[in-house]
């Protein structure tokens, strides 16, 4: 029988927009209807939620990249889960699938475009929403199209513990490049090291931050992954060598602040360094490409993701607030 229009569906919705950091009381928890699909759309209830970085871009009124929420709207994210009810011809109840827009909460309703299946014989739900889903693909798209990192050179990633930098460091030692992270605390720089292969990590936090840098890149920086922004990007910018190319894939630590600082544009010139910002949803057509690689690499255990896995919808708030100020620990994923 379906869940649609009887079956309460717990939502947690933008209460307020954050000023900084968001706080618990920017968010509300709702009880609304399971809603009911409409031709082209399937009924999904949802096993996990997949936080992301970008979802604090959408929360304040300017506009980014994305569309910003309106008060009162569940909380933009990504989702996994199970098809209960389909009037799409190429999905049926019970297929597997992941959900580029099905929020923050327990069910939701979906058109087909924003839908990939979940092939559960390959891997768990979590890695389609991890290694295998955005967060994966995004390093994949970024350090391949983008970076375009030769073997032998020297690719620097920022927040390389965490979703995407885990792939993107594992992918550019796949290439055949020394991968170097940049993270906050000694154990996750131990496990990037040691559980993902990198050739060095580097604590930001450090008082010598900027001199372990340098001696961790011998030969400067040919590739610098850019997730971060702020002075992490300012200490590895001297390091680039003449052709660089910078991928700016995100900047996290500038998302709670309305603008941010910026570096002086002059090595840009001098260094003839190329600098592309890329959001993935322009280069979907790389998606057959992506699934083929990285679910090979996974198979061979040539790369992996750690997750960080909190429990029931109420801990999305907390789990997110976390995750910008970088106590997740791997892919940020809430199981409901
Ligand atoms: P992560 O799993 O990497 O989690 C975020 C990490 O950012 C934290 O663990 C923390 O690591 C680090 N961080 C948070 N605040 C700061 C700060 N002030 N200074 C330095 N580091 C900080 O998230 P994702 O892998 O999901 O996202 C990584 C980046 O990729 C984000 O910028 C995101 O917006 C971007 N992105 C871009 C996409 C695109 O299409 N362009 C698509 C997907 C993601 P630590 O403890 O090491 O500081």
């Amino acid at each position: 029988m379906s869940s649609a229009g009887t079956t309460v569906n717990r939502q947690i919705v933008l209460a307020a927009r954050p000023q900084g950091l968001p706080a618990p009381d920017d968010f509300r928890l709702v009880e609304g209807r399971v809603p009911e699909p409409r031709p082209g759309q399937v009924l999904i209830r949802h096993t996990h939620l997949g936080l992301a970085p970008a979802a604090r871009l959408r929360m304040s009124e300017t506009q980014s990249y994305a569309q910003p929420m309106a008060l009162g709207d569940v909380v933009y994210g990504q989702a996994a889960g199970e098809v209960i009810e389909s009037r799409h011809d190429g999905f049926r109840p019970g297929d597997s699938v992941v959900s580029i827009n099905g929020s923050w909460q327990e069910y939701s309703v979906c058109g087909g475009a924003a839908l990939t299946p979940a092939d559960l014989a390959l891997a768990p739900a979590t890695l389609w929403l991890g290694l295998l889903g955005t967060s994966g693909m995004t390093a994949y798209v970024g350090l391949l199209d983008i970076g375009r990192p030769q073997a032998g050179e020297t690719v620097v990633i920022s927040a390389a513990s965490g979703a995407v930098g885990s792939a993107v460091g594992q992918i550019a030692r796949i290439k055949g490049c020394r991968a170097v992270g940049i993270v906050g605390g000694a154990a996750k720089c131990a496990y990037v090291v040691d559980e993902l292969g990198f050739d060095a990590c580097i604590d930001y936090r450090a008082a010598d931050f900027a001199q372990q840098l340098a001696a961790a890149c011998p030969k400067g920086v040919d590739v610098y992954f850019e997730n971060v922004g702020g002075v992490v990007r300012d200490t590895v910018w001297p390091l680039l060598n003449q052709n660089g190319r910078v991928v700016l894939c995100g900047l996290i630590s500038e998302y709670n602040d309305a603008q941010g600082a910026g570096p002086g544009w002059f090595p840009l010139l001098t260094k003839r360094l190329m600098v592309q910002g890329f959001i993935l949803s322009d280069r979907l057509e790389r998606r057959a490409d992506f699934v083929r690689d990285m679910g090979a690499w996974y198979q061979a255990g040539r790369i992996r993701m750690r997750e960080d896995l909190s429990h029931g919808l109420e801990q999305a708030v907390p789990a997110f607030i976390g995750m910008l100020q970088g106590r997740n620990f791997g892919k940020t994923l809430v199981k409901l």
